[in-house]
């Protein structure tokens, strides 16, 4: 099926059945149906309902080039500014819908594979391993599936001269080989939306490849047997959307995954111990510039929805009219500009690569990623030093219809509003800044793409600086 509908993205999720542990206990039953994940799988849904929607499918879907079906425009691969143009809206259409909050909606992963899939040619060895590569990526984009990723290795110790050389494996590796494929053994950190998506990408850890055993990559089926997802507990505590608006509804879960002698079919593999494919996939294609497009994007829509919620509480208990409260809420706007540019910015500096691929310019978007990793944890703060005690004083629904509901409407209004409409407004500020929930937004947005002391570290080393230093030499003897 090409472009699908919520109902029957959700029709395979629930018949996947992957092996998902949640606080000790192996998941059966309909996954859309347990409380850690089905506020999440309807939001999910939701975003494949958008997309065929007529109103949006001329620029959320385009024509496959296999069938001229029409196809998510998350894995369009861009030849134009035009097209550029056109993943950016279908990622922000998606985005509006949470906040930003959903940091995984299907198109981050859809684009690492658009991107790999596209200089599939890259990956051809002797075994023909890019033309996997190359049906992976078609067969996702014509069945419109949905995948989680991992590639990072479990956090033992992070010493430099550290070298993994326990008897039984630590680091998810490949314990052996047959004529049907690898067999992996061993755990990886962290797989966003483990077990509920349809496929688990695992791709190489980054730097330098030390053994052998480490060198690989492929894509498989969630459900594929012996292949555990191990849940942290779930921030989605309450149903109510209005006692957890955003919990409820965007938890997304991170799980640890663990791969007990799992079998990956030969035709699933795309890099098996070939290091000069392994060190160029991610330059070769183009993996980074089109990844930080689709984060940039998206944390546009998150800056937005953040600025939108701190002037609400301004608004409600009146607070506007001092400087340092609308320098702080500048911030925000501040931010939210810059983001906006450095985004635009790729796009205008955009150039065809040799396969005539339009790639975004990936500085603007190295500062991007750079930057709002530091500027969401002071946004954050941002909310909490507007709320102050407000972020704390927020009943819930039940209370609300309660007998308490009159004195609450009354002692809890806000300048304009009654006590209801304001402790509405101040639970969202809460679960943006303070809730477990909020928290781990926090240190999402902090890590998700990397360490960004070392995504710094890699700027550095990248950047051109020749211009720059000549300009400052040409000034130096006049
Ligand atoms: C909420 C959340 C969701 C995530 N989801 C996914 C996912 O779906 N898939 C996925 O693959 N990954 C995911 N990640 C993992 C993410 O990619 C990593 O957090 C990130 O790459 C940093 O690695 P680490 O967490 O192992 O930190 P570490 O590498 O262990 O770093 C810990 C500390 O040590 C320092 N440090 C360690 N090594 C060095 C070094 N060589 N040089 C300088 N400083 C160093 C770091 O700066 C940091 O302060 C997720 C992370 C979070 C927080």
């Amino acid at each position: 099926m090409p472009a699908c509908n919520g109902a029957a993205f959700l029709k395979r999720i629930r018949k996947l059945q992957a092996e998902i542990w949640i606080d000790g206990q192996k998941m059966n039953g309909n996954i859309c149906d347990h409380d850690a994940f089905k506020g999440l799988l309807k939001s999910k849904a939701k975003l494949f309902d958008l997309q065929m929607d007529p109103k949006n499918s001329s620029f959320m879907t385009y024509p496959s080039p296999l069938t001229g079906d029409r196809v998510g425009t998350s894995y369009l691969s861009p030849r134009s500014k035009e097209d550029l143009k056109k993943r950016r809206l279908t990622t922000q259409e998606w985005a509006k819908t949470s906040g930003s909050m959903m940091g995984r909606s299907p198109d981050y992963i859809n684009t690492a594979l658009m991107a790999l899939g596209t200089a599939w040619d890259a990956f051809q060895d002797k075994n023909n391993r890019g033309k996997n590569l190359k049906n992976l990526y078609e067969h996702a984009r014509e069945n419109d599936l949905t995948f989680s990723h991992t590639f990072v290795s479990p956090q033992v110790n992070r010493s430099v001269g550290y070298y993994e050389d326990d008897d039984e494996p630590l680091s998810a590796q490949i314990v052996k080989k047959n004529k049907d494929g690898l067999v992996i053994k061993g755990a990886r950190l962290l797989a966003t939306q483990g077990g509920i998506t349809d496929e688990l990408l695992v791709l190489p850890v980054g730097g330098k490849f030390i053994k052998d055993s480490f060198v690989y990559a492929f894509s498989i089926p969630s459900n594929t047997p012996n292949l555990k997802f191990i849940c942290r507990e779930s921030f989605a505590y309450r149903g109510s959307t209005f006692d957890h608006p955003l919990g409820s509804r965007f938890e997304e879960m991170d799980t640890i995954v663990v791969f007990d002698h799992v079998l990956v079919p030969w035709e699933r593999v795309f890099l098996y111990n070939n290091y000069a494919i392994a060190n160029a996939m991610y330059k070769e294609s183009n993996f980074y510039p089109f990844l930080l497009h689709q984060t940039a994007s998206r944390q546009v829509v998150k800056i937005e929805f953040l600025l939108g919620a701190a002037q609400l509480i301004v608004d409600t208990i009146h607070i506007g009219e001092y400087q340092h409260v609308q320098e702080k809420v500048s911030e925000l706007i501040i931010g939210l500009e810059t983001m906006k540019a450095l985004l635009l910015s790729s796009e205008v500096e955009a150039k065809q690569d040799k396969r005539g691929t339009m790639v975004p310019s990936e500085n603007p978007l190295h500062a991007a990623i750079i930057t709002f990793s530091r500027l969401y944890p002071r946004f954050t703060e941002i909310i909490q030093l507007l709320g102050a005690s407000g972020l704390i004083s927020i009943p819930t629904e039940k209370d609300f219809n309660s007998p308490l509901k009159n004195d609450l409407n009354h002692y809890l209004q806000g300048a304009f509003c009654n006590g209801e409409e304001k402790t509405k407004i101040f639970r969202l500020a809460w679960d943006i800044s303070t809730s477990a929930f909020g928290g781990r937004q926090t240190l999402y947005e902090r890590f998700f793409f990397g360490d960004p002391v070392r995504l710094s570290t890699g700027l550095y080393n990248n950047y051109a600086k020749d211009h720059a230093v000549n300009l400052a030499k040409s000034l130096l003897d006049h």
